[in-house]
């Protein structure tokens, strides 16, 4: 019964064929694009962490953008919480704006160098006309300590601080309209491994404190195992397997994504599978191979993966992936 009902709960975040396709000049006419994003579908529910990862322009950050509503998609649906985000009237489209925040990978390069960290944090709240000056002041001292500062950074500028302490700023930044749902992109991409765990580290707690969902945006294959109920590899623009993150690396099926976690030195993943090392770069959005756009690497590839493309299917309830060696 318990089970049943969860099953009928809506997910916070639905993504249906998605896209953000970029038209480039075309030569006589040719309607050519970079295809970014190109029709991806996947849900995350209340409280959850799903995992989004890939190599370097395989489209996840722009995929994190359109789920955080930065970019407007070129094709496809965002519900949230059932509301159709592409449709909504332009007051409740505010209202909604405030539940999903987006934290860079660099808060440096999207916070004004001018402002103090008290600026920075405050002016969410500025722009919403959110409470009195002391109550803005006030919530400021209580979000420094939240993420593990204090209120002697509020006058300090962001150059200032480590690049910890300015994730954390970024994250503070994020929190201070209390949303529900966070886009992390490679937020600890560009930290110390030691200060990396630190932050995880925090997200986690905030998580539980705040009740907070989020789409967490790495290339990193031990960070996303790490922070991830669930995990959606891409390649290309597209989703190409879909699964429970334990699932997902202990039995990967897409050649793909066995590729990228053969990668993981052995001692971290704790197996004694060999590393499939993948050929060649990733080919450009703009010209996408035919059939199976993993073709040109794959080292399972058929003479029907340069015709067909195959489809994210079901494989058993959790568990979906793109390629014709599982059907
Ligand atoms: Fe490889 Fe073919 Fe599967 Fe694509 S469909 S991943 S080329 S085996």
């Amino acid at each position: 019964m318990v089970f049943q009902l969860q099953r009928q709960v809506r997910p916070l975040v639905e993504i249906d064929q998605l896209q953000m396709h970029y038209p480039l000049g075309g030569v006589w006419g040719s309607k050519q694009s970079l295809k970014a994003v190109d029709g991806i579908s996947l849900h995350i529910r209340q409280g959850e962490t799903l995992g989004l990862v890939g190599e370097s322009g395989c489209g996840k950050s722009t995929a994190g953008q359109l789920a955080a509503r930065l970019l407007e998609p070129t094709g496809g649906r965002i519900f949230y919480k059932g509301e159709d985000l592409l449709r909504l009237r332009s007051d409740r489209d505010k209202q909604l704006r405030k539940q999903i925040q987006y934290v860079f990978q660099d808060p440096y390069t999207s916070m004004n160098p001018k402002h103090t960290i008290a600026g920075l944090l405050e002016e969410p709240l500025r722009i919403h006309r959110i409470g009195t000056r002391s109550e803005r002041k006030a919530h400021v001292r209580d979000m420094l300590e939240q993420i593990g500062l204090n209120e002697s950074y509020a006058p300090r500028y962001i150059h200032e601080l480590s690049g910890g302490q300015r994730q954390r700023i970024g994250i503070a930044r994020a929190l201070m309209l209390q949303p529900e749902f966070l886009v992390l992109d490679e937020p600890v991409s560009a930290l110390d491994v030691s200060v990396q765990s630190q932050i995880l580290n925090l997200l986690k707690d905030l998580q539980q404190r705040f009740s907070l969902t989020y789409l967490f945006i790495s290339h990193d294959l031990n960070v996303v195992h790490y922070m991830s109920d669930r995990v959606a590899v891409m390649y290309l623009g597209k989703i190409v397997e879909l699964a429970d993150v334990l699932d997902l690396y202990e039995s990967p099926l897409h050649p793909y994504t066995k590729a990228l976690i053969s990668a993981i030195p052995a001692e971290q993943r704790g197996q004694s599978r060999g590393r499939i090392k993948l050929q060649g770069e990733i080919p450009s959005a703009s010209n996408t191979p035919s059939g199976c756009s993993f073709h040109t690497r794959c080292p399972f590839v058929m003479e029907r993966c340069r015709q067909e493309e195959p489809t994210l299917k079901l494989i058993r309830p959790g568990r979906r992936v793109s390629c014709h060696l599982q059907e």
